[in-house]
């Protein structure tokens, strides 16, 4: 088969475009190579937790590779069949593994059985999503397409200790992949929020969960300090939790050395803010996120669907141009109120 030829330069120039690549070349059975990896970024090229992706996608389909090294910042894969099965994989230092789970989880969700994956690293990293993102927006999400899972959180990981444990049952869309539009919410149902803290003092907990609440003008009931085991931390992570009639959305904060726990609280109210502002269903996440998986629906079933979303950041522009290379899917963008509209199509 032809090789397909990304430059890892064009648009956000990030990690994602990797992930994208190696998910849809396994799902496909083409190959492909990325020049210039990651070339957006201070530290170009192939860093400890996107050497994982690499060599976790190739031992699930026994691709053949040049170019797997760290600091590499060109890869060639050419992927074999996708087996489906039990693996074991682990990100040394806070490498987050979900994001490890979303490339292998579109492979793994069209393969002939079930998948049981152990995966270690972090598990709330900034810039990724963190595991209750997953377990609550995106996985009900990959459900009603027909691919089911279940995921289990064992141990928190946060950067920089890591340590986190992730287990995830993959089940295969036994009737294929079922296309549909998402763009509405539907009615608010509920909405609340945590904070896990551990190795923390509790009165960070605390602190960042009164200025939410005044900030959003939740009630008591509304914020949870989350119980949290022995060993996990130090670290903290602050989420918000909608819930809609169509679909949950999770935004988050990290605290950090040096910030606040007022600003951590107000950086998130600011978020969930302008998600309600919005009207369209999808918030800037889930936009880019949720593409990959629709279109694998739309190229599988060649039926046609939509989703409307707050915001359409570079990393959803990058990595719609790296699945049109994979799919013969078409997207068309088009602004609608003050979000957008993001339409997929059989090519
Ligand atoms: P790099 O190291 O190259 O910056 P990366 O490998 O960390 O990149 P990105 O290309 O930045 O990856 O992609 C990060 C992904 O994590 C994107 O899909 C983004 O939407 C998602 N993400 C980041 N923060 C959150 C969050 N708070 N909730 C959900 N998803 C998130």
């Amino acid at each position: 088969m032809d090789m397909i030829e990304i430059d890892g330069s064009a648009g956000e120039g990030g990690g994602q475009m990797l992930r994208t690549a190696l998910a849809l070349s396994m799902c496909t059975g083409r190959p492909f190579a990325m020049q210039r990896i990651r070339a957006g970024r201070a530290r170009p090229g192939l860093m400890r937790q996107h050497l994982a992706c690499v060599n976790a996608s190739a031992e699930i389909c026994g691709a053949q590779m040049q170019g797997a090294e760290l600091n590499s910042q060109s890869l060639r894969f050419a992927p074999g069949p996708v087996r489906a099965g039990t693996y074991r994989f682990a990100i040394a230092s806070a490498g987050s593994c979900t994001l490890l789970l979303q490339t292998l989880w579109p492979a793994l969700m069209l393969a002939d059985g079930e998948s049981r994956l152990s995966l270690g690293g972090g598990t709330h990293n900034p810039a990724a999503p963190p595991f209750h993102f997953l377990e609550r927006s995106y996985a009900p999400l990959l459900h009603r397409l027909g691919a089911h899972s279940q995921l289990r959180l064992h141990r928190m990981g946060f950067y920089p200790a890591g340590g986190g444990e992730i287990e995830a049952v993959l089940r295969p869309a036994g009737d294929g992949l079922q296309p549909f539009d998402l763009t509405e919410r539907g009615d608010p149902v509920a909405s609340h929020a945590e904070c896990f803290a551990p190795a923390l003092p509790r009165t960070v907990a605390l602190r960042e969960l009164e200025q939410l609440g005044r900030a959003l003008g939740w009630t008591q009931e509304q914020l949870h300090v989350a119980a949290t085991r022995q060993h996990e931390g130090p670290g903290n992570a602050l989420l918000a939790t909608l819930e809609y009639e169509h679909l949950c959305e999770v935004f988050t904060q990290f605290g950090t050395k040096g910030v606040s726990a007022e600003t951590v609280a107000r950086g998130l109210a600011a978020e969930v803010r302008r998600y309600q502002q919005g009207q369209a269903a999808l918030g800037p996440h889930l936009a880019d996120q949720w593409a990959l998986p629709l279109a694998l629906a739309v190229w599988r079933s060649a039926r046609a669907a939509c989703y409307t979303c707050t915001q359409l950041t570079a990393h959803a522009h990058s990595n719609f141009a790296v699945i049109a290379q994979f799919l013969p899917v078409r997207f068309a963008v088009q602004a609608q109120g003050t979000g957008w509209r993001v339409s997929l199509a059989p090519a």
